[in-house]
């Protein structure tokens, strides 16, 4: 009555012979996709919309109209006032990284237009020690918001940290009421800022800059908190509720403006500066 079907064996657990780089894998829906593929639809997942992170200097292209992008403090560099030799030399960490991401430290910061409004941006690199926040990123952070401030524009920060640098100890805590500081004086002169937070945004840059915004938007899936999932759950020894610390429970809790698809980003961004343009460039005394 049937025929005789043919003996299957899986290919599931096979491993695909991929020539690095050329292919990613989604770790969300197991697609393979072509790495220039991936890059052209702004790093998301063309089937699940999965955002992959993106470096800075991805970000600055996606955001800022182009040949506008003037960075500021490009050689700012991280010292080792510690002299760090826990775990591995910071020196040495330093070295390695600068090589690896061809950046001199955690953030790039800098001058430009979206869509013909002036604004200064300051874009945050995971891949660079986890865009932990020390002294530089800190410096980097706090002098582009004194820049806007000067200027009398408004000033974005596109977010991504795994928290403070440990190898820089209490300097890197001081960058919290630092930048929080600069910020402070930008929002006396009711100056919009606007804060991006993508995945994952987390710990000191959580607890400064990152929620500070007048305006704050997130990417969709994003983690956002101050101590991790694992070290809540760890120290209370209670289960969390479904999707805790997504930009979606946080919508929902109130410590988000708005989750905006990184293909809309630009737009979202753009639409507000236009608001507080029309307002003066300035934000409502009662705001
Ligand atoms: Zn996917």
């Amino acid at each position: 009555m049937f025929e005789k079907k043919p003996k299957l064996t899986s290919t599931k657990t096979k491993k695909r012979d991929i020539p690095s780089g050329l292919w990613v894998k989604c770790d969300d829906c197991d697609e393979m996709i072509y790495n220039q593929e991936l890059i052209a639809n702004l790093k998301v997942c063309p089937k699940c919309d999965r955002h992959f992170p993106m470096t800075a200097r991805e970000r600055i292209s996606a955001l800022a109209d182009m040949g506008t992008f003037q960075e500021t403090n490009a050689n700012m560099t991280s010292v080792d006032m510690l002299k760090f030799t826990g775990m591995a030399a910071y020196t040495e960490r330093l070295k390695t990284y600068q090589r690896q991401t061809q950046l001199n430290d955690a953030v790039i910061t800098g001058l430009c237009q979206i869509r013909g409004h002036p604004v200064t941006l300051g874009v945050m690199d995971f891949t660079f020690l986890g865009a932990s926040m020390g002294s530089v990123v800190g410096e980097k952070i706090t002098a582009v918001i004194e820049s806007a401030t000067e200027r009398a524009i408004p000033s974005i920060i596109v977010a991504a940290s795994g928290g403070a640098r440990m190898y820089e100890g209490i300097l890197s805590l001081m960058q919290m009421a630092k930048t929080s500081a600069a910020l402070a004086r930008h929002a006396k002169e009711r100056l919009p800022y606007i804060a991006v937070l993508t995945h994952p945004t987390t710990a000191g840059v959580m607890a400064s800059f990152a929620s500070l915004g007048d305006v704050i938007m997130a990417e969709p899936k994003a983690l956002i908190g101050f101590a991790g999932p694992r070290v809540i759950k760890e120290t209370t020894q209670q289960e969390l509720p479904d999707g805790f610390q997504t930009s979606e429970f946080m919508l929902e809790h109130g410590l988000i403006d708005i989750i905006v698809h990184r293909k809309e980003l630009r737009d979202a961004i753009s639409k507000t500066l236009q608001y507080f343009a029309a307002n003066g460039g300035r934000k409502s005394k009662a705001a």
